[in-house]
């Protein structure tokens, strides 16, 4: 198996779980692979495929992923071909051809296709394994899915003796008992691996407006420069802008949503993935598709309405394991608007149970990836050292004064007031809805002066998330005191505040300044690893490569490989070899080039 595995992919080991997974495909079981997004899946069916005989087919959603896979395999040298609508009949009629000669070993088909197939192709060939792939697709429950899926029932009926290789990264319980029962699945082997995604940084500003924010993402970008990454708005709308903006900054962006045709979709899909652009403003729509490896940030302009989007979302960042970053935004006027959505909803008790988890995730001021790890039932009992809250520990002080003044005010006005008037009444404003609404007559009218609307903002944005008061968001969005507020109001209890920092720092900026948190480091950033004079010469190369092959860059190899290579400075052909994830052929392929390029570099 290891010699299969450093011949084929390069790799020296074995993720956590994979051999497991791979011994129980080999003592021919089924098998059901719970792993959370660049855990490593697709190595769990495809060593086995190389390892048995006979063809193995590989079920999965979408044609973009299916491309992905097969083109990574080829590019290891490994018999692979996709069998989907979007190929001419000239070219599925050379893979049935290829088929039958056996000369393929994994075999990627759509559903629906081989729903057609079942009777023709599959029977005249020698199938040694059924792989699954975003195998909750079959699942009602789940977020993704897909009607057609449901039909691989017939799988079992059709092909008894065959395993079966169910694979997600979806992890609830329902889920998963659905998937099991929708494939009878026989007694399978169920693989759960932590859902951790130590490389991920996590890190929440709160309270900002759209200047801020837009200032804040510039900066970000800017220090993440030529590296690609998504970010996620709560509309269509927004992503067009936030993507116009950034284009008249200089930086290559482009817009990704349900609104667009097909054409225009898989366009900026593929710009992304060739690294033609740089950044992609995208709803949720955008995801399912995507295994690009390098992707090395994730940035959520709004908050996203539940733990499971923001987590898949946020999971789509650094799958080659190299150190990626996550930025989430939330503000009121975010609350407001998914508490309206999720109480419109059919399932509204759940919906606002989900964004309630997610607020608290968003104003936690304990390590956040606990909280995660805690929500998809892990339990950690240590920080993370990689969050914000690790890194810079909120700190509260007693803002029972300030509490005070904007639940006063709150009643002053008969709780008929919703936040943005409240805080024109704090401050003072006489603005004309002041006036009209008699408000200017409050005793409470600028008894907050002192305080920066802006920091009022976020102030009642803990107050809100404390339970100081609630949004009725059937009476235009009027607050309304609860009763832990009211203790506040008399003085009953002290209400603890955070302190707002105006100079938020990202999470990089401080690993840099801080000594304390540099050893909780899992892997060193992917900009310093390395000599970066030659990495833009190697970069630049494989980017060749890539285009002469009509590859993405990251198939050619991936920024894991070569980061390595940067720092080993392989100057033989056996040597680069060596590297991990340089399997036989890409060795035979890229080593002589990459060798005299750092031969050159070296001055040797
Ligand atoms: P998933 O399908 O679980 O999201 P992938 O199968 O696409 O993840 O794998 C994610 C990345 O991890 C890929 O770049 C893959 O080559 C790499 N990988 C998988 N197994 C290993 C391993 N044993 N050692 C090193 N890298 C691995
Ligand atoms: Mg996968």
């Amino acid at each position: 198996m290891l010699h299969t595995l450093k011949t084929y992919f390069g790799y020296d080991t074995f993720r956590p779980l994979q051999q497991e997974i791979i011994n129980n495909i080999l003592a021919h079981k089924d098998t059901l692979v719970l792993m959370p997004t660049g855990g490593g899946k697709s190595i769990c069916y495809q060593l086995p495929a190389l390892m048995m005989e006979g063809i193995t087919v590989v079920i999965s959603p979408l044609i973009s992923l299916m491309k992905d896979q097969v083109e990574s395999l080829k590019a290891n040298g490994i018999k692979a071909a996709a069998f989907n609508s979007s190929n001419t009949d000239t070219e599925n009629m050379d893979i049935r051809r290829e088929c039958l000669k056996g000369n393929i070993k994994l075999l990627y088909i759509s559903p629906e296709r081989l729903l057609t197939e079942v009777n023709f192709l599959l029977k005249d060939i020698q199938i040694a394994l059924f792989a699954i792939d975003e195998a909750h697709c079959i699942s009602q429950w789940g977020h993704d899915f897909r009607p057609e899926y449901t039909q691989l029932k017939i799988l079992r009926k059709e092909f008894p003796g065959i395993p079966m290789i169910a694979l997600t990264a979806t992890a609830d319980k329902i889920t998963r008992t659905d998937i099991i029962e929708q494939l009878q699945l026989k007694n399978p082997g169920i693989f759960i691996s932590s859902f951790d995604r130590p490389n991920l940084s996590l890190d929440v500003r709160r309270g900002y407006r759209q200047k801020e924010k837009i200032k804040n993402i510039l900066e970000f970008i800017n220090k993440h420069k030529n590296q690609s990454g998504i970010i996620y708005c709560m509309s269509r709308n927004k992503t067009e802008v936030v993507a116009a903006t950034l284009q008249r900054h200089g930086i290559s962006a482009t817009i990704y949503h349900a609104g667009l045709s097909p054409q225009a979709r898989d366009r900026a899909q593929e710009d992304f993935i060739n690294d033609r652009v740089q950044v992609v403003c995208a709803t949720i729509a955008f995801g399912m598709g995507i295994d690009k490896s390098n992707v090395r940030w994730v940035i959520h302009y709004n908050l996203p309405k539940s733990i499971e989007n923001f987590y898949q979302e946020i999971g789509r960042a650094g799958r080659d394991g190299l150190e990626s970053d996550t930025l989430l935004f939330y503000s009121m006027s975010d609350i407001i608007l998914l508490s309206k959505f999720a109480s419109e909803s059919a399932q509204q008790e759940i919906n606002l149970d989900k964004l309630h988890r997610m607020q608290q995730y968003a104003e936690a001021d304990i390590c956040r990836r606990r909280i995660l790890l805690n929500y998809f039932g892990e339990s950690r009992e240590y920080d993370c050292g990689h969050c914000d809250v690790c890194k810079n520990p909120p700190q509260r002080f007693d803002g029972s004064i300030l509490v005070q003044k904007a639940l006063s005010a709150i009643i002053r006005a008969d709780q008929k007031i919703s936040t943005h008037l409240l805080v024109d009444v704090l401050r003072g404003n006489y603005t004309q809805e002041i006036t009209e609404n008699g408000f200017d007559k409050l005793k409470t009218f600028g008894a907050g002066r002192d305080v920066p609307a802006r920091d009022w903002q976020d102030y009642l944005l803990q107050m809100l998330q404390l339970g100081y008061f609630e949004i009725a968001y059937n009476e235009n969005n009027h607050l309304k005191i609860t009763e832990s507020g009211k203790k506040v109001l008399f003085g009953e209890s002290k209400a603890m505040l955070v302190v707002i920092k105006h100079e938020q720092t990202t999470v990089s900026k401080v690993t840099k300044t801080s000594s304390a948190s540099k050893q909780s480091q899992p892997l060193p950033a992917s900009t310093n690893s390395s000599d970066e004079a030659l990495f833009d010469i190697l970069r630049e190369h494989r980017k060749k490569l890539a285009d002469e092959q009509g590859y993405p860059a990251y198939i050619v190899l991936s920024d894991k490989v070569l980061h390595l290579i940067c720092s080993i400075k392989p100057t033989t052909i056996d040597e680069f070899g060596m590297i991990s994830g340089v399997g036989e052929f890409k060795k035979e392929k890229y080593g002589k080039d990459f060798v005299t390029l750092i031969r050159r570099y070296l001055k040797l």
